[in-house]
């Protein structure tokens, strides 16, 4: 079945007991049990619930995936998988990754001892050259946040298999209607399903995606050992969010490719960066393993001053951390979404300013970031 009906109906059959169409919130703890360990598949809603259970059919389906593992937020996800690997293994990140990855690799991790390098997306065709025996993962976010790279996964995955690792693609940005890693050779597909699966700025949720049968015994013990498992109203939330992700995402697209096409033109935005211009340098590769370019647009102000009085002056554009939602988010990433990485050699530049192009009308959106603008006095002449 094509990705808009499994989006609908993976997962989701009328409710056996009721035979309600939308699949139930099922708001319980517990499962009664007819004679000890005698129960239908479920016995503590840590472990198992049936929700959940809905979502985690449904996504791994649109994933490409045999098996898909839901969690409470896309850290929590990250900290799950995190948990394959001991101190002293190595992981190699691609180094614009989210500030929230980068502050529990440098900050938690680390000090207990794992090993982590990060690597310029640029530097991906020579991914070989700095993998060792000790490298046990290849963290990939593509595009990344917040500098929308594009790294080539089927090329990324070749690498990362011929040192004997494995491979995650955070695909948060793409969303599986975009781009499906586990089809181009990915291991794991991680996603903060905040984003554009729940679609609507209402939840917090994480996801696992694979089809490696050892991976995902692991990661389901894993999820109800270390517990970071959504309730049922979130994991409905996004199921609900899911059914309109086609449609949505055509939207943000078309949306994303009108303004950044705007955002080219100005003379207040000093470089764009969204992979759908020709003038992107993995437009190429996006082009081959995207279905389209996606909703983030990046942009350098002429100065951190300026970036400021955009993103205070907006009126449709809303001053917030987060993305993929309905509405429209502008963002300034170095003392927002990507503060912990200040220290860091890739530290986000202070004049980039982030954009989550919404599901709006194109024209009221260019508009709103027409007449916020800064043009800087002596470039506007
Ligand atoms: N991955 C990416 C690309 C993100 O942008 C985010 C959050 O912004 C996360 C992971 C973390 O997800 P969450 O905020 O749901 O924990």
């Amino acid at each position: 079945m094509e990705f808009e009906t499994r989006a609908i109906h993976e997962g989701q059959a009328p409710d056996p007991a009721t035979g309600a169409l939308t699949t139930p919130i099922y708001a319980t703890s517990t499962y009664v049990q007819e004679e000890v360990g005698k129960h239908k598949g479920y016995d503590y809603s840590r472990g198992g619930n049936p929700t959940r259970t809905a979502l985690q059919a449904c996504l791994a389906s649109l994933e490409g995936a045999e098996h898909g593992i839901a969690f409470s937020s896309g850290l929590g996800a990250t900290t799950t998988l995190m948990h394959l690997f001991n101190p002293g293994d190595r992981v190699v990140l691609i180094a614009d990754v989210y500030g929230g990855v980068y502050r529990m690799t440098s900050q938690i991790y680390e000090p207990k001892g794992y090993a982590f390098e990060y690597l310029p997306a640029e530097e991906f065709p020579n991914l070989a050259a700095h993998l060792d025996e000790r490298t046990r993962l290849v963290w990939v976010e593509t595009p990344s946040n917040p500098l929308l790279n594009v790294v080539d996964i089927a090329a990324a995955a070749e690498a990362t298999h011929a040192a004997g690792a494995i491979l995650a693609v955070d695909n948060t940005f793409a969303s599986p209607y975009l781009q499906t890693p586990i089809a181009l050779g990915a291991d794991v597909v991680v996603h903060s399903t905040t984003k554009y699966l729940g679609g609507h700025s209402d939840v917090i949720g994480g996801f696992l995606a694979t089809s490696d049968p050892t991976i995902a015994e692991r990661l389901f013990f894993l999820q109800k050992s270390l517990g970071a498992v959504p309730g049922p109203f979130d994991a409905w939330l996004v199921l609900r969010g899911i059914k309109t992700l086609a449609l949505r995402m055509r939207q943000h697209c078309e949306n994303a490719g009108a303004v950044a096409a705007f955002l080219e033109q100005h003379d207040a935005a000093e470089h764009v960066y969204y992979p759908g211009l020709a003038s992107h340098p993995g437009h190429e590769i996006a082009a081959r393993q995207m279905r389209d370019f996606g909703g983030m647009v990046s942009f350098l102000a002429a100065s951190e001053e300026d970036a400021h009085t955009l993103v205070a002056r907006t009126k449709l554009w809303k001053l917030a951390e987060s993305l993929g939602g309905v509405e429209s988010l502008i963002e300034v990433p170095a003392r927002m979404t990507h503060a912990s990485t200040a220290d860091a050699p890739f530290a986000a530049p202070p004049n980039l300013v982030r954009l989550s192009v919404g599901i709006e009308s194109a024209d009221d959106l260019v508009a709103d970031l027409e007449q916020a603008l800064v043009r800087s006095p002596a470039r506007a002449q």
